[in-house]
């Protein structure tokens, strides 16, 4: 599939929520900052178990179920662990898979941060339509 392709099939299944209005969008624009890992300066590749910082290329396996708003990023993985495709998708989760790097973003309220996602592109893509059911 090329490009257009993945952003076309995501279009007409995705959209965000807010005060009611959805607002269709592509992936890559979704998860831009989206914070990944629970630790404020490094998460692990869940292949390898390497230690990743801020500005390392990164993979990540964001996902999201159908009756959801919130993207979850369940996995995250360095350059060499990253897989090119999704092996097993889940009927009802939209799930991608992206390229990019670690960035930082900053939550004003409890003065903390986390790593988060920036820098993406698009490796692959299932729609909730596609695979099997756990
Ligand atoms: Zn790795």
């Amino acid at each position: 599939m090329t490009a257009d392709n993945h952003r076309h099939s995501f279009a007409k299944t995705s959209s965000t929520y807010e005060n009611g209005r959805s607002v269709i969008s592509t992936p890559k624009q979704v998860l831009q900052g989206h914070p990944v890992g629970s630790r404020s300066n490094t998460t692990l590749c869940i292949g390898c178990g390497m230690v990743l910082h801020e500005t390392n290329i990164m993979f990540a396996y964001p996902c999201r179920c159908a009756d959801s708003v919130e993207w979850d990023v369940p996995r995250v993985y360095c350059y060499d662990c990253a897989p090119d495709k999704i092996s097993s998708p889940t009927l009802g989760t939209t799930e991608v898979l992206v390229g990019g790097r670690l960035g930082t973003i900053a939550f004003p309220t409890p003065r903390n941060q986390q790593l988060c996602l920036t820098e993406l592109a698009t490796r692959a893509l299932s729609p909730p339509v596609e695979g099997s059911a756990l």
